[in-house]
């Protein structure tokens, strides 16, 4: 086995890591953590440290860790068939099987599931799905797609652009023209403090008209937003807004795609997120929780809207010219069979409504009060709690002080693993839907020693 110090230098010397601050590697730092292994919601790194992931990875283990049901499916299927293309109609008996399961399992009015690899992958797909439907139409003016600041959506070309935070469009010449933004459902931080919840969702719906009466409805194809903001800050939608924007897009043609890479297959307590908000999607997206990670594996599901103009351009449009060599990989729908029958065995969608429940109100209860949270909000197995410099004035803490990544890291000499969300001091919680109440009582008192102990 190799040492920790060779792991560091090869680490060092060659390994560009995703998402890392430039600076990490201009000062020939190591990897942060190297993570040995993981059971049930818990991870050991090669320092001894034993951890409650209380992120889930990057809220995607939703079955926990070390579940030999799935490894066993992968092991058998890459022993049995590893790998055969979906291309032209081809399938496998585990790609084609999950596509049942996915649909069985799908928000009323959905047609068909196609397969990708991850959450980004499949977003890229959605764009390409509804120019696609504008084209058959005869309408190839309307194009745009309108995302929410603080959304997000992936970091590919599109997908990038989608996402509503700075950090992933500065220096990359992003949003491309044809993704405009509008406001984010975000509540805590509404313009005008006096605002009540129903005035906010009113002026969130007045942004978005607005919008679409500077582009012209003509121009605008589609919407995107994930049911609850997740990485833009774990932010639960003001009362009513779902309900009030699907009207404006409903009066305007404009399709709309939800995105449930985080709230897939349980998150919220109910299968989608779509189940949870009245939401009437003409796509979803899948991702993070299809195989709890433990394969890469998404899933676009298309509407019967956009599958039936599909098929009305069929003789004239021909081959659908999408796809990639790892489409529908059989590995990973394998991986995809076993996670969504474990979560039926485990009553785990259940379980993330009731012990998610549990965790919001026990944060709640333990740092709340704290003079320098100025909330603690979240739905089903998601929790945030967001930091304040000044409680009364809604003021935030200098960036410059990083002070959520330093909770964060209180957190972990605990032997509690949060999430210091990209943009603001929030600290973010998604566990593993697997979570017992006892853990979540861990999670709290990590969280309120931190939070003691660094404000
Ligand atoms: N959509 C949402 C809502 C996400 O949270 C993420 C990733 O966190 C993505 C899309 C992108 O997924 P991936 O990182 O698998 O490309």
């Amino acid at each position: 086995m190799l040492t920790n110090d060779e792991l560091a230098k090869w680490d060092r010397e060659n390994f560009m890591h995703p998402s890392t601050h430039l600076s990490q590697f201009a000062r020939g730092e190591a990897a942060q953590r190297i993570v040995t292994g993981g059971e049930g919601v818990f991870i050991t790194d090669r320092d001894g440290n034993r951890l409650l992931d209380g992120f889930a990875g990057l809220y995607c283990v939703n079955v926990g860790y070390g579940r030999t049901e799935i490894s066993e499916a992968i092991a058998k299927q890459a022993h049995e068939l590893a790998y055969y293309h979906a291309y032209a109609g081809h399938g496998s008996e585990a790609n084609i099987t999950l596509s049942k399961m996915v649909m069985e399992r799908a928000p009323e009015g959905m047609a068909r599931v196609y397969f990708g690899l991850g959450g980004s992958d499949a977003n890229e797909t959605n764009v390409k799905l509804v120019w696609y439907y504008n084209n058959i139409l005869g309408r190839p003016e309307k194009k745009k797609i309108i995302s929410r600041w603080r959304g997000y959506h992936g970091s590919g070309l599109v997908t990038g652009s989608l996402t509503g935070l700075e950090l992933f469009h500065k220096k990359f010449d992003l949003p491309l023209a044809q993704v405009i933004h509008t406001e984010a459902p975000y509540y805590f931080r509404r313009p005008e403090a006096g605002m009540s919840e129903d005035d906010f969702t009113a002026h969130c719906v007045e942004k978005l008209e607005e919008l679409i009466a500077a582009e012209g409805a003509g121009t605008i194809a589609a919407f995107i937003g994930e049911p609850i903001l997740g990485t833009g800050g774990i932010v639960p939608p003001p009362e009513g807004y779902w309900e009030a924007i699907q009207k404006v897009l409903r009066k305007h043609d404009i399709l709309l795609i939800v995105d449930e890479v985080v709230t897939g297959f349980g998150r919220l307590g109910t299968m989608f997120g779509s189940d949870h908000y009245g939401l009437k999607p003409d796509l979803i997206t899948c991702a993070k929780g299809l195989t709890s990670a433990y394969a890469p594996l998404s899933a676009t599901i298309v509407g019967n809207r956009m599958w039936e103009v599909l098929m009305q351009g069929a003789d004239e449009f021909g081959v659908l010219g999408h796809g990639w060599t790892y489409s529908a990989h059989p590995i990973g729908a394998a991986a995809g069979i076993a996670n969504l029958k474990l979560i039926d065995e485990l009553g785990l969608v259940r379980n993330a409504g009731e012990v998610g429940a549990y965790l919001n109100k026990a944060m709640a209860d333990a740092v709340g009060g704290h003079a320098h949270v100025g909330e603690v909000r979240g739905e089903g197995m998601l929790c945030a709690v967001e930091l304040v410099a000044d409680r009364d004035k809604r003021e935030f803490f200098p960036a410059s002080e990083g002070k959520g990544a330093k909770i964060v890291g209180a957190m972990a000499k605990r032997g509690v693993i949060a999430r210091a969300m990209p943009q603001g001091d929030i600290l973010g919680f998604a566990p593993p839907l697997c979570l017992s109440k006892a853990e979540a009582d861990q999670i709290v008192a990590a969280t309120a020693g931190a939070i003691e102990e660094v404000l």
